[in-house]
Order: C-alpha cells, then structure tokens, then sequence
C-alpha cells in the first residue's frame, strides 16, 4: 500500500517538474515557530476561490503554494498569474509547473479584468509563467490584460510582475506602453547563485530590464524581489541592494525562501525575524522609497496597502 502511495507521489512531482524528477533529494527542514500560518478557510476565502475558478484564471498564490494564501484570499486578493500555469523555465526555486505551454487565451485579459472587477480590487498584481516559446515572451497578453482592467476598473492600480524577456527584444517597450502603475521583476537571489537557482536567467539582463522600465516610464514605479535562505551572504544582498538602487528601483521585497519539495533547491537557514528588521533598516538607509522584509513577505503580499505607502513616501520625498 504504502509503496503505492510513493509511486503516485513520485508520478504527480514528475509529472509538475519532469527535469527536476531525478534530482537527488534535499531533505526538507522543519519550519521554525516564526513560520506559521492561518489555514485557508471562510466565507470570503471560498467567495474568492469561485470568483478564480468561474472565470477560469490561474492564481500564482495557488500554483506555487503561497503560505499567505488563507489571509490573501480571505481579504479577496489573489495574484493573477496569465499564460497558463505551465513555465517554459525551470527554476530550483518555484513550485509553478513546468513543460511545454499551450496557445495564449485571447479572451484571457477580459476574464481577469471581470475577476479584478468581482473581487472588488484597488489595487491587482499581474504575474505570469515564463513564455520563451513567444516571440515577445507574452509582453502583448500583459499589454491586453492592463488595458482590459482598466477598461472594467479604472480606479484600479495595476502592478505587473513579469519575466525577464530574456532575448525578446522591444518586449519592455511594449509592457511599458501600457502604463502599468508598478513594474515589479523580481531579481530573486544573489548573482553568485544564479547559475543553480535561476539557471535560466542572467542577473544583469534582470536587473537591466529594471533599469529600462524606469528609463521608459520616470515617474512610474518599480519594484524587485529576493529570497532569503539559498546560501548568501549579508554583504551579498547588500550588494545586491546596491546594484537595485542604481538601477532606479523604488521598492524592495525580501521573504523566506521555503523549500517546496525535496527535488527543489535545498534550503541553507532560516532567517530569524530580527534579520529581517535589519534588512529592512539597510535597505531604507540605502534609499529605498519602500522595503518590506519579514519571514513571510512575497512579492504580491499586502501588495495593495504597500503601494499607498510607495505613492505617500513619493510625495513626502
Ligand atoms: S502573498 Fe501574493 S502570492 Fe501569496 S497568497 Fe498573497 S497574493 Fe497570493
């Protein structure tokens, strides 16, 4: 019986992440105390699952298991994640399945912009898996889908968080024309641990990429992300902070990195919550408009009360 089990657990993470099937395990660790979230239950929490599910959309808050999901989803925020739930990179890090994708879904930006709408949002964050089998990496479909919220929502902000378009020449350009109110990428490590944990990405395509939002859109926004907990350094992240604010970024982001399943990367430690208060004070002294850093800070975590702090610091400076 037992040996059954294993062999469709075995089937559904090869099934998920194919290239990460015969990786060796890492054996994941236990979560301290400071790590302890609210079960995803309620009214609300249900409200917001129909309102995914009847408009037929993908939530990164589901797809790559966000502890948050019970408090996000109980106050009706869910992160739209476009272009299928399929990523065409394979990050050690993410819980998002990989493979081939699909075609794009032209009635897609319409369902997320009736979803934003119903959920009753002021502020949305629009992510997506990473397209490199697109020739723009999907920069049209974030176009469309901006467009198509502010046509239903005009009050409502919009935050992108999209890939890195990694050789997809003009795709910033296009993103950018639609006017996101923030543009968020997400540097997500040290450029030392590139090649294992983003071994499809190259650090300073990324943080160029934030520089070119900005260049493109001055008094927009824009925000980036790390993880803690892969093996840095302290002096690393602050270079890293350093390398952010050069590039005219306004907003950082720092979480826990959590271990997803044993195939994935292997977690070193976990940060304790005073670490966090100090990188958070580092940052700020660096310039920063807005730093949120705690165990359990992601990207699109209280997203909506954090962009009205960006938008007061902005005009306090
Ligand atoms: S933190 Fe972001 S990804 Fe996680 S549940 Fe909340 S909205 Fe979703």
């Amino acid at each position: 019986m037992t040996t059954v089990i294993d062999q469709a657990e075995r089937d559904r993470r090869a099934l998920r992440h194919p290239e990460k099937a015969n990786r060796p395990d890492n054996p994941v660790l236990r979560k301290p105390d400071w790590i302890r979230v609210k079960a995803p239950m309620g009214r609300e929490y249900s409200q917001t699952e129909t309102i995914v599910r009847e408009h037929g959309l993908h939530t990164v808050c589901e797809e790559a298991g966000c502890p948050n999901i019970g408090e996000c989803w109980t106050h009706r925020h869910a992160t739209m994640m476009i272009m299928g739930d399929t990523c065409t990179r394979a990050c050690a890090f993410c819980n998002v399945k990989t493979g081939l994708p699909g075609a794009l879904d032209g009635g897609e930006p319409d369902r997320v912009a009736e979803a934003v709408a119903k959920l009753g949002l002021k502020h949305v964050v629009v992510t997506s898996v990473d397209r490199d089998d697109l020739p723009d990496g999907g920069a049209k479909h974030f176009a469309e889908t901006i467009q198509a919220i502010r046509r239903q929502s005009p009050g409502t902000t919009v935050e992108v968080l999209t890939p890195d378009f990694l050789r997809k020449p003009g795709s910033i350009e296009i993103v950018m024309e639609a006017r996101p109110d923030v543009f968020n990428h997400n540097l997500e490590t040290v450029p030392r641990l590139y090649l294992n944990v983003r071994p499809g990405a190259r650090y300073f395509v990324s943080l160029r990429l934030l520089e070119r939002a900005k260049e493109l859109v001055p008094d927009g926004f824009t925000k980036s992300g790390l993880m803690v907990g892969l093996g840095e350094s302290r002096e690393e992240i602050m270079q890293v902070m350093d390398d952010l604010r050069a590039a005219g970024v306004d907003y950082l982001t720092i979480g826990q990195y959590l271990q997803p399943t044993r195939k994935h990367a292997p977690l070193d430690r976990f940060w304790s919550p005073d670490e966090f208060k100090a990188l958070e004070a580092t940052a700020r002294a660096k310039g920063f408009q807005m730093v949120s850093a705690s165990p359990l800070t992601r990207s699109s975590y209280h997203a909506d009360s954090d962009f009205a702090q960006l938008k007061a610091a902005r005009t306090r400076a």
